[in-house]
């Protein structure tokens, strides 16, 4: 099968500020993923890294500075409008449970994009060929393993045409023996134009497939760079001491 090609939207993040109540617990994050690039973000656990991937689709109401894709600022546009542009992947996949696996991929296209329903189906197969699993189009997410569950959630995303990829932590809740198949997903559609910003453990994922890798701590950047700069090159004590308890 001729592989499906993507033309992801460069993404810029501006002092983007987010806090829960009177904490700010992302700091004027400044950032820029370039069209068609993979951006891991490492850091270690409440850093702020759910946080911010949840401003930059506005699960979470920024408090300041401003998203852009394209180089148009998204923080005018409704929350839905936006959500169609810049599909997210959660650790835990939220599938419908009493829908099958073809009916989770189609439900958006058809319900929310407005497709008919004929037109949704053939999307989601297409998307669910794509992702390994058109044998299993007719399962229910129960007769699903872990990792089947997650390919499919990925599926349902793609089936929107999203200029920008958010993935927290996809494989944390996985069993370790089905994690690969995901990560291999991850870094094809990587390798593949689209845009992606990755929150991840995987080190080893991060060193193959980012083309940025950002290092969080405490709300803010602290530092970023190749993939080889952070592993190879940490500069701050911070991403040092980080790195020497994750490797
Ligand atoms: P990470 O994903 O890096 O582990 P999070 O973005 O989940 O970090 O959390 C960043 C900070 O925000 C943490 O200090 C966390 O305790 C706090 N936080 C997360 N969710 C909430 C919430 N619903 N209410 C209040 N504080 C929260
Ligand atoms: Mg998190």
């Amino acid at each position: 099968m001729k592989k499906h090609e993507y033309s992801g939207a460069g993404l810029e993040l501006k002092d983007l500020t987010l806090a829960y109540g009177d904490i700010d617990v992302v700091r004027k994050i400044s950032l820029r993923v370039e069209p068609g690039t993979t951006t891991c973000v490492i850091g270690p656990s409440g850093s702020g890294k759910s946080t911010l991937l949840r401003g930059i689709n506005r699960l979470h109401e920024p408090k300041s500075g401003d998203v852009l894709l394209d180089g148009a600022s998204t923080l005018g546009q409704h929350p839905d409008q936006l959500r169609r542009k810049v599909g997210m992947v959660f650790q835990h996949f939220n599938l419908f449970p009493d829908h099958t696996a073809l009916e989770n991929v189609a439900l958006s296209p058809w319900k929310v994009k407005g497709l008919s329903k004929k037109e949704a189906l053939r999307v989601a197969r297409e998307r669910l060929d794509e992702v390994g699993l058109r044998e299993r189009a007719d399962h229910k997410p129960r007769d699903l393993s872990g990792g089947q569950q997650q390919r499919v959630a990925i599926a349902r995303a793609l089936a929107m045409e999203p200029q920008v990829m958010l993935f927290d932590e996809a494989t944390s809740a996985l069993d370790p023996e089905l994690v690969n198949g995901v990560l291999n997903l991850m870094a094809s559609l990587s390798g593949r134009g689209m845009t992606m910003v990755v929150v991840t453990h995987e080190m080893g994922f991060a060193r193959r497939a980012a083309n940025q890798v950002v290092f969080m701590d405490e709300g803010q950047v602290v530092e970023t760079g190749t993939p080889d700069d952070i592993f190879d090159r940490p500069q701050s004590a911070r991403l040092q001491r980080f790195l020497s308890e994750v490797l």
